[in-house]
C-alpha cells in the first residue's frame, strides 16, 4: 500500500555509519534506521551471531522454551528493574503488551474500574489502533475511528496538568523519557521523578516507552536511569535488535501479576534469530566503557551543533537532546533541511516541531562527527545564502 512517501533512493550495502546506494554513492548515515542500527551497519559481531544462529535453528514457536529468550531475559532482569518480560517483533507490540499488563494488574488486584491512561501530547507509540488512540494526532487517527476511549492526554513535562488528569479510573501513566517523533524533547529529571511519585501516590503503574530512547541511545542503558527512578513497565524495541525486528515489554513481578498463561502471545515474538542478535547487541552495549563513549561523543556532537546554531541563527533555532539522541530545531523548513543534507551526503530524519533528528549509530567516533559537521556547515551556508 502506498502508505509511505518514500525517498527515491535504494541502498544496497552498509558498513558502520556509512551506507551506499545502488549508484555507488556513499552517505553518512545519522538516521540509523530511525534509531535502530545501534551498532551501525553490518557490525561483524552481529553478523557472526546471526549467521551462526541461522545455520542452527530459526523458529520453533512459543509452544516450547526458547534458550535465547531465557538468556536475554535473565540478562535484562539483571540490568534493569524488571523481573519478567514478553518478547515481541516490534515497538508497537511491546507497547500493546504494556497496556494489557497495566489493565490486567488492576483487574486482578481488585480495581477493574481502573482502565484509563494518562498520556502526553506529542507522544508516539506506534500505529496500531490503540497506539494511535493514545497519540491522538489528526494525521494518524483520521478515518480510523471509532478508537478506544481510554487515553487522557496532557501537555508533556507539565506535572500540574498530569496530576489534574488522574481520576479513580486511571490505571497508568505512559510517557517517553524523551519525545522522539515528537521532536527530541527531553523531559526534565524532576518531571520524571514526579511521575514516579504521582504513580505511587495514586496507586497507578508507571510505563516508560523507551522504544527510541533505550539500549544506550542517551548514554545510559535506559533513559529513565538519568532520573534514578524505575518504571513498573517498560517497552523497548529498535536498538535492542540492531536492525533485526525485536521488541520487549519488561515489567516488575507486581505489575505483571495478571499476565498468566493464556493472557498474551505471539507466533514470532522472541524467535531464536531475534534472540541471537539481541543478545549480541547487549554484549556490545554493556561492554565496559561503551556508555561512556556514547555520552562523550554525544556531548561532543551536541556542543558542535550548538555552535552551528549560534553561527546560523537564520537557519537553526536550537540543538537539543541527550547522548546520541539529538535534534536540531530549524528556522527553515525541516523537510527541506533533511533533503539538502541528504543531497550533501548526510542522512537524518525529520520529527515534529520542525526538528531534524540526529540519531547516528552509537559506535561513531570523532571522524564521523567531523564529517557530519562539515556537511551540516555546508548545508547551513547554502540556506543562509
Ligand atoms: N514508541 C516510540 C517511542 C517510537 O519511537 C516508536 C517508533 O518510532 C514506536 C513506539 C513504534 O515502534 P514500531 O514502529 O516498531 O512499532
Amino acid at each position: 500500500m502506498p502508505t509511505y512517501s518514500r525517498i527515491d533512493t535504494v541502498f544496497e550495502r552498509g558498513e558502520g555509519a556509512y551506507i551506499w546506494d545502488t549508484h555507488g554513492r556513499r552517505f553518512l548515515d545519522f538516521t540509523a534506521g530511525i534509531a535502530v542500527n545501534a551498532l551501525g551497519h553490518a557490525h561483524p559481531y552481529l553478523v557472526e551471531k546471526l549467521t551462526e544462529q541461522a545455520g542452527k535453528l530459526w523458529h520453533t514457536s512459543n509452544l516450547f522454551r526458547v534458550a535465547g529468550q531465557e538468556k536475554l531475559a535473565a540478562r535484562l532482569k539483571e540490568l534493569t528493574f524488571a523481573d519478567t518480560m514478553f518478547f515481541t517483533n516490534s515497538g508497537v507490540e511491546a507497547w500493546e503488551c504494556a497496556v494489557k499488563t497495566v489493565r490486567k494488574y488492576h483487574h486482578d488486584s481488585g480495581h477493574p474500574e481502573k482502565t484509563r491512561f494518562v498520556v502526553v501530547g506529542g507522544a508516539f507509540h506506534g500505529r496500531s489502533t490503540t497506539a494511535i488512540a493514545a497519540a491522538k494526532s489528526d494525521k494518524m487517527v483520521g478515518g480510523f475511528g471509532p478508537l478506544l476511549d481510554a487515553f487522557d492526554q496532557v501537555s508533556y513535562d507539565n506535572l500540574n496538568e498530569l496530576r489534574a488528569a488522574i481520576t479513580p479510573e486511571t490505571a497508568g501513566i505512559i510517557v517517553e523519557p524523551i519525545l522522539g517523533e515528537g521532536g527530541i524533547r527531553p523531559a526534565s529529571i524532576d518531571y520524571l521523578k514526579a511521575l514516579r511519585a504521582a504513580a505511587d501516590e495514586f496507586g497507578l503503574l508507571l510505563v516508560f516507552d523507551e522504544i527510541q530512547t533505550g539500549v544506550g541511545r542517551t548514554g545510559k542503558l535506559f533513559a529513565h536511569e538519568w532520573a534514578d527512578i524505575a518504571p513498573d513497565v517498560m517497552c523497548i524495541a529498535k536498538g535492542i535488535g540492531g536492525g533485526f525486528p525485536v521488541g520487549a515489554c519488561l515489567a516488575s513481578e507486581k505489575a505483571a501479576l495478571g499476565m498468566v498463561p493464556g493472557t498474551h502471545g505471539s507466533t514470532f515474538g522472541g524467535n531464536p534469530l531475534a534472540m541471537a542478535v539481541a543478545n549480541a547487541v547487549l554484549d556490545v552495549v554493556t561492554a565496559p566503557g561503551f556508555m561512556d563513549h556514547v555520552s562523550q561523543i554525544g556531548d561532543l556532537l551536541k556542543g558542535k551543533l550548538g555552535e552551528l546554531v549560534a553561527r546560523y541563527p537564520s537557519v537553526l533555532a536550537d540543538a537539543r537532546g541527550k547522548g546520541l539522541m539529538l535534534g536540531l530545531k530549524c528556522v527553515v523548513n525541516n523537510g527541506e533541511m533533511v533533503t539538502r543534507l541528504r543531497e550533501n551526503g548526510l542522512l537524518v530524519v525529520g520529527a515534529a516541531d520542525n526538528v531534524v533528528r540526529i540519531l547516528p549509530p552509537l559506535t561513531i567516533g570523532e571522524k564521523e562527527v567531523t564529517e557530519a559537521m562539515e556537511i551540516l556547515e555546508k548545508t547551513c551556508r547554502e540556506f543562509a545564502q
